[in-house]
């Protein structure tokens, strides 16, 4: 099998396309045991005996192709399916597996499925989706979802999309959700608590168009809606900057422990509690989570050499939500994220970072100063229609740092990519225009 992207060298598949998946999951939290049936709708690009899907800790009992048995072997992270597979014919991949789901640990730390105190966690940038259903881990290879969690039923599940249906079987409950819009594995998504679910109030702030939703504990839920009501004033600021808010809602999960960093999924995003204290610094990542639906998950990178088109962007938009709000002005932020920069080690190329330096705080702050040297080279009006038309003409799309290019130039008029070309690909820290 060839390599689908050397960032993830042992994730995905280039001869496997999966359009759609159904998931079926049974979850018992407090022995951490899960049951599960995923169906794959797809087809196969090439001619072939095998194919491999990305499957990891978990035990597969049984897989049927288009309704009928086949043999398979499992590796320490694939399922491999052995059987006479026709190029572009459509097929059902029908798993069913079981286990004790735990965390993949990488180059990144730990990522996929991971039990919180009470509930369960799904953080599954990069590579993780693999810790929780059979797939073709890669963002290349979007696709739709459904997903139905049966928990007991004092605990909330929340996974991508809209919710369809709440079912109640005596003491469980199976939550439904869906995704019409396609979504990378990375974002695909399972959130357990005992999670109250409503809607976020804009307290004092003009309501946006998009509904918000929130999902925290009771003991988080004025606390959160506090600090959260805000985002009714960002979704109308990033919509006027970035144009139509791609999904039909936005939901912020609030877990019941401190996390590390937020994380983006789709279309919501996951806070730890600790993120809901006053003050920029926790305000700024959730401008940044808020503007990932947007910067990463309508518009997602082809391959992950581009994580800038997500972190960057997103970055930027922090920037702009200051500005906007009418806290620090966007020059101060620029000013300040160069001089830092200007401080670290000027070695890595920031449309190729490499795989272990695709997260560095230095792709962030060089992504969002290079939108800022793109807009002080275009003037704002040129800017935003850039963003816009890039938001529009990609959506639910797989995007390239060329692609950018060619779409900045075409926009502007300009000649954006010798304009950007040090920003991009040299390491040496330009200077800010
Ligand atoms: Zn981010």
């Amino acid at each position: 099998m060839s390599q689908l992207d050397s960032y993830t060298p042992t994730s995905g598949s280039t001869d496997l396309q999966i359009d759609h998946y159904d998931l079926d999951l049974d979850y018992e939290i407090r022995p951490n045991r899960l049951t599960g049936r995923a169906v794959l709708h797809g087809r196969v690009l090439a001619e072939a005996s095998t194919i491999e899907l990305d499957l990891c800790g978990l035990k597969v009992s049984q897989v049927l192709l288009n309704d009928t048995k086949t043999r398979f072997k499992q590796t320490r992270a694939k399922l491999v399916l052995h059987s006479h597979f026709v190029a572009d014919e459509p097929i059902i991949i029908d798993v069913r597996y079981a286990g004790k789901p735990r965390p993949q640990r990488g180059a990144w730390g730990d990522v996929g499925w991971e039990e919180l105190s009470d509930g369960v966690l799904v953080a599954g940038q990069p590579n993780g989706a693999a810790t929780w259903f059979p797939c073709n881990d890669h963002p290349s290879h979007k696709a739709t979802y459904r997903c139905t969690v049966l928990v007991d039923s004092d605990y909330t599940a929340i996974s991508n999309g809209e919710l369809l249906e709440v079912t109640r079987h005596g003491s469980r409950t199976a939550w439904t959700w869906e995704s019409a819009h396609p979504l990378a594995t990375y974002l695909a998504t399972v959130q357990i608590g005992a999670y109250r679910r409503d809607r976020i109030s804009p307290a004092g702030h003009a309501p946006a168009r998009v509904p918000l939703w929130l999902a925290c504990g009771d003991h988080l839920w004025k606390q959160a809606q506090d600090s959260l009501g805000k985002q009714h004033a960002m979704m109308t600021v990033f919509e006027r900057r970035f144009g139509e808010y791609p999904f039909g809602s936005y939901t912020v999960v609030v877990t019941d422990e401190a996390l590390e960093m937020p994380l983006e999924s789709q279309p919501l995003s996951i806070l730890g509690s600790n993120h809901l204290r006053a003050g920029w610094n926790r305000e700024r990542l959730v401008a940044h989570e808020l503007a990932h639906q947007w910067f990463g998950n309508s518009v997602t990178p082809h391959r992950w050499a581009d994580i800038w088109l997500n972190e960057g962007f997103a970055t930027y938009a922090e920037w702009l939500w200051s500005e906007d709000s009418g806290q620090r002005g966007i020059d101060t932020h620029a000013r300040e994220a160069h001089d830092r920069l200007a401080t670290l080690p000027q070695n890595i190329v920031l449309a190729d970072p490499g795989g272990p330096g695709m997260f560095d705080d230095r792709v962030y702050m060089r992504g969002a100063l290079t939108l800022h040297a793109l807009r002080s080279l275009t003037g704002d009006d040129v800017f935003f229609r850039v963003l816009r038309s890039w938001t529009a003409e990609n959506r639910y799309r797989t995007v390239s740092t060329a692609g950018f290019l060619d779409h900045a130039e075409r926009v502007s008029g300009q000649p954006i990519r010798s304009l950007l070309h040090a920003w991009l690909f040299e390491p040496r820290l330009p200077r800010l225009p």
